[in-house]
This record gives C-alpha cells, sequence and structure tokens, in this order.
C-alpha cells in the first residue's frame, strides 16, 4: 500500500500520465472516493499517459465510453459504476472492443467488489479538508505489488 498526496489538480493530472504510460491491455483499476474527489481528473491523467487525446467526462449517463490512442497500445474503457449492478454487465454493453485488449478504469461507487475481477489495483482518492487528494494504491492479485515499484517509482 502506498499514499502519496496531490496538492494540485495538475499533481493528479501528472500522476495519472505515470500510472496510464505503465498500462497494459487486461488491467483493471477501480477508482474509489466520493464525488469531487478527483475520479474523472485523475482518469484523464491516465488517458493522457496511454496516449488517448479526445476529451475524458465522467461517464455517467452512458455507463462506460472507449478511448483509443492515436498510435499503438490498449484502448481505455471507462466506465462508471454508479450505474453498473455489477461488471459482469460491461459485458452487455456493446463496447464494440474486447475487455482483454483494454485497460479498464472503474469509477466506483462502493459495494461491488464480490463481483469484480481479484485482480486490479485499487486507487483510493479522498478530499482532505485543506482540498489536498490523498491518493491510496492498494495492488491486489497477480502482478500489482511488483508493478508499483515501476509505477510510482
Ligand atoms: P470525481 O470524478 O471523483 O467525482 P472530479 O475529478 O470530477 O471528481 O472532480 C474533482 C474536482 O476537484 C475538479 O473540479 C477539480 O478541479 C478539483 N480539484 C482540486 N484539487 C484537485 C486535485 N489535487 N486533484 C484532483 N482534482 C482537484
Ligand atoms: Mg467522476
Amino acid at each position: 500500500m502506498r499514499t502519496v498526496e496531490l496538492p494540485q489538480e495538475s499533481d493528479t493530472l501528472e500522476f495519472g500520465r505515470r500510472l496510464g504510460a505503465a498500462l497494459r491491455a487486461g488491467d483493471l483499476l477501480l477508482l474509489d472516493g466520493p464525488l469531487g474527489a478527483g475520479k474523472t481528473v485523475l482518469t484523464r491523467g491516465i488517458a493522457a499517459g496511454m496516449g488517448v487525446t479526445g476529451r475524458i467526462t465522467s461517464p455517467t449517463f452512458v455507463i462506460a465510453r472507449v478511448h483509443r490512442p492515436d498510435g499503438d497500445g490498449p484502448a481505455l474503457v471507462h466506465v462508471d459504476a454508479y450505474r453498473l449492478g455489477g461488471l459482469d454487465e460491461i459485458d452487455d454493453l456493446d463496447l464494440d472492443t474486447d475487455l482483454t485488449d483494454a485497460a479498464v478504469v472503474v469509477e466506483w461507487g462502493e459495494g461491488l467488489a464480490d463481483q469484480l475481477s481479484d485482480t486490479h489495483l485499487m486507487v483510493r482518492l479522498r478530499r482532505r479538508e485543506d482540498d489536498v487528494r490523498e491518493l491510496t494504491l492498494e495492488p491486489h492479485g497477480e502482478g500489482w505489488t511488483e508493478r508499483l515499484g515501476e509505477l510510482t517509482g
């Protein structure tokens, strides 16, 4: 587990960029935190790090969006879990991409944990009283513990 302080929005974007640059097809990231914590801002950084240049907005009304990078590399599937009953529902969304070819980032409320893949990186975001964001990374399952070093080092 590792906690990072992100004082400014630009810090969150930059952290996301580094995270995004290290993502691979098949990766699952769960972003946990209340409204306004910075999940969408972080996803914008992740997208930039993956080479996606399109606009990233909260997929609240569409549930999920697929963003393809300009060059090579996996697509980003950006999911809003507030309206999703379970991650298996993503398969029903007709996303026009194979999830195993994509990095999946779920903006996440609570409670879906049992239905999700055991192997994921849990990213918790919290807004402190002084407005600084605290980001905590929790590796779950195969591989993520080892990869944390390269992601945050
Ligand atoms: P969420 O998706 O978690 O609901 P958003 O990313 O949409 O949250 O919104 C975060 C809001 O907080 C934005 O308006 C952003 O400008 C602001 N903000 C201020 N400081 C930060 C920071 N350090 N990191 C991320 N967002 C920040
Ligand atoms: Mg959001």
